[in-house]
């Protein structure tokens, strides 16, 4: 397998880099201080961002992006992450949308991809996030139109969204396969944000949200009845691998401010990068984070090949998660007090890391599917 990185990619993702100095940083004392950015302030970046033609970059062209693919998501990804913020750049639709119809692509991808708006995604409910045969969000049909009862948990971003992309059961006796997926209007009677969740992440805030009697025309319906599952499925595989890939930007830096700190500091007449101990600490990091980074290109790889690459992105997301969160805790140790003071950004990175041992399926979950997949055993296993 070829992992060379083309040279133009080289020098795009040095653009991205200048934009993370020149844009990112001078914000990043302030953000540390106060757990998150004011508000307005993402979408003033995703302004800048855009002017500098960083938007909508891995949108296929046929639907108005740059078509950029899987590798460059991934550097992109890794480039930006070396900031707290976790901030992205715009413009790049959730890819459940591609597989709307033209009305649909007309009403809720382009303007994602030409003005700017916002989607989220709700799977998650009280009863459960990792089961998706325990959703009890249902949709009803009423003529032309569904009736949606339920309640969402833990919906990021569901503040800024235009529209929630929603799963709900329209059978429940088919489980996971009698799963619809919906778009649900901002505005829509019947469909509001109860509360917000508050984490240990900064600036991360999901949302609980509410359906009473919310009626939703079937024009709305994303895929046929029933699809919603395989829908999920193809999404899923696609944020894995860009959630891995954040993982590495994360733990590159850690890695630099420890290393930095490790030849300045000094104690018993010696810089402490002197020490085994924490000589130790780093070349464990750096080897994990290596390894992580193979893992993420190589599924990126494949993906930009059209090949499958299921297995490989959830074996990536696993290991770099779990590789972020022993990086940013050595290094966090390395740094000593400083580490845990919100002077620095390293205490952020290892709380933000947490959450991605959970989201877009638990490591457990994951566990479970490379297993089932290296025995050969079926989704009832
Ligand atoms: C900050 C944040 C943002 C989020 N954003 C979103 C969002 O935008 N949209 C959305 O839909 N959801 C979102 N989620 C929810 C997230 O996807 C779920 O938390 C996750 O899927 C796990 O579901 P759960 O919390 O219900 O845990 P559960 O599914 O109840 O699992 C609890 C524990 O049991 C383990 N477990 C469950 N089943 C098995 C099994 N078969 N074998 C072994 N272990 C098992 C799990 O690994 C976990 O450790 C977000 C969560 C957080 C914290």
């Amino acid at each position: 397998m070829d992992f060379a990185i083309p040279d133009e990619l080289k020098m795009f993702v040095a653009t991205v880099g200048q934009f993370r100095e020149k844009e990112l940083m001078p914000l990043e004392h302030d953000f540390l201080r106060n757990g998150g950015f004011p508000a307005g302030v993402r979408t003033e970046l995703e302004e800048r961002a855009r002017r500098q033609g960083f938007w909508a970059l891995d949108v296929p062209t046929e639907h108005g992006g740059q078509g950029m693919g899987a590798l460059a998501t991934c550097l992109v990804a890794e480039e930006l992450f070396k900031h707290p913020a976790m901030f992205e750049f715009g413009g790049s639709p959730e890819p459940v949308l591609y597989a709307g119809n033209e009305d649909q692509r007309t009403r809720f991808l382009h303007p994602i991809i030409k003005e700017g708006r916002h989607c989220c995604y709700a799977f998650t409910e009280p009863g459960g996030g990792s089961d998706f045969a325990a959703i009890r969000t249902t949709a009803v049909p009423d003529g032309e139109s569904w009736v949606i009862n339920g309640t969402k948990t833990f919906i990021s971003y569901a503040d800024r969204a235009d529209f929630v992309i929603l799963f709900a059961t329209t059978d429940r006796a088919r489980g996971a396969h009698g799963i619809t997926c919906f778009l649900v209007e901002k505005g829509t009677p019947g469909f509001s944000l109860s509360r917000p969740i508050p984490t240990m992440g900064d600036d991360w805030e999901p949302h609980e949200l509410l359906f009473a009697d919310c009626v939703v025309p079937d024009a709305n319906r994303l895929g046929e009845v029933g699809e919603g599952w395989q829908l999920a499925a193809g999404q899923l595989t696609h944020g894995r691998l860009k959630i891995a890939a954040f993982q590495l930007g994360i733990a590159q830096r850690c890695i630099d401010i420890a290393v930095d700190w490790a030849k300045q500091r000094v104690t018993w007449g010696k810089p402490i990068a002197a020490r085994q101990g924490v000589q130790w600490m780093l070349a464990d990091s750096v080897t994990e984070l290596d390894a992580a980074r193979l893992l993420v290109y190589r599924a990126a790889w494949l993906a930009d090949e059209g090949r499958p690459h299921e297995n490989e992105a959830f074996m990536a997301k696993l290991y770099a998660t779990e590789m972020a969160q022993r990086v940013t805790d050595r290094c966090l140790q390395i740094l000593g007090g400083l580490g845990y003071s919100r002077e620095l950004p390293i205490q952020s990175f290892y709380r933000q890391v947490r959450v991605w041992r959970i989201g877009h399926g638990t490591a457990e979950i994951h566990r479970w599917m490379i297993a089932r997949n290296l025995l050969g055993l079926s989704s009832r296993d």
